[in-house]
């Protein structure tokens, strides 16, 4: 799978019926998803709304996210500057 594919694919919120485990993926036509622990098929029941234009593209999580040196701000590690000051990261 390329970079391509997986970023223009549309982003579902998926759950396994029983035990109510949830992932978010990309998800296409066609595919079966399974939850990695327990194999449970995994159904799409919500669309994720798209974040800014010129933003990241990566979940706002912890991991995601580095501290500017200059304003401290939390920035997305795949942004080429920090997007509250401009300071490259
Ligand atoms: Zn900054």
């Amino acid at each position: 799978m390329s970079t391509e594919s997986a970023t223009t694919d549309p982003i579902y919120r998926l759950r396994a019926a029983a035990s109510g485990r949830e992932a978010i993926a990309a998800v296409r036509e066609g595919v079966v998803y399974r939850d990695a622990e327990t194999g449970e098929e995994l159904e799409p029941v919500a669309t994720v709304l798209p974040g800014p234009a010129d933003g990241s593209s990566l979940p706002r999580t912890p991991v995601n996210l580095t501290v500017c040196r200059r304003c401290e701000q939390l920035s997305p590690l795949d942004l080429a500057t920090c997007e509250f000051c401009g300071l490259p990261i």
